[in-house]
């Protein structure tokens, strides 16, 4: 994996990165203030050492949202479609990239789900029977 560069991007596709092996870890994270952030049940999230990541385009397009309250969280996104987008951690030596923005699979697979104690209730602890897309309810 030493070398691979993944791409990412944003939904609406206008920011874009690349981001490059060895990563520092690949991990699912259920604290609250990424519930929050993500609006979902855990961030996933890829950490590298901040020379492994570039911008393609579009970083003048990014906003960042440093949270007061926090010694380090931050997020940051496309100001056009409000999407995740990879930050660098306030002592600015890690990039936290979320793995949904990425267009590329890594060659990884998540390592380990950290603040475990902090997951929602309903949050990866239950076997839902899977669909190929919208159940029927939705038409
Ligand atoms: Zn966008
Ligand atoms: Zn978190």
């Amino acid at each position: 994996m030493s070398g691979e560069v993944l791409a990412g991007s944003c939904l609406c596709g206008s920011v874009a990165y690349h981001v490059r092996a060895p990563y520092l870890q690949f991990a699912h994270c259920h604290c609250r203030r990424c519930r929050k952030a993500t609006g979902s049940g855990h961030a996933t999230n890829l950490y590298v050492e901040r020379p492994n990541f570039e911008w393609v385009r579009g970083e003048e397009l990014t906003a960042r949202f440093d949270l007061p309250s926090a010694k380090s969280f931050a997020t940051t996104f496309c100001r056009n479609c409000g999407s995740p987008l990879p930050h660098h951690t306030r002592s600015g030596r890690i990039v936290v990239v979320p793995a949904g923005s990425l267009d590329d699979e890594p060659s990884i697979s998540p390592q380990a789900r950290i603040f475990w104690e902090s997951r929602a209730e309903w949050s990866c602890s239950d076997a839902a029977p899977t669909f190929v897309a919208y159940p029927e309810w939705w038409k």
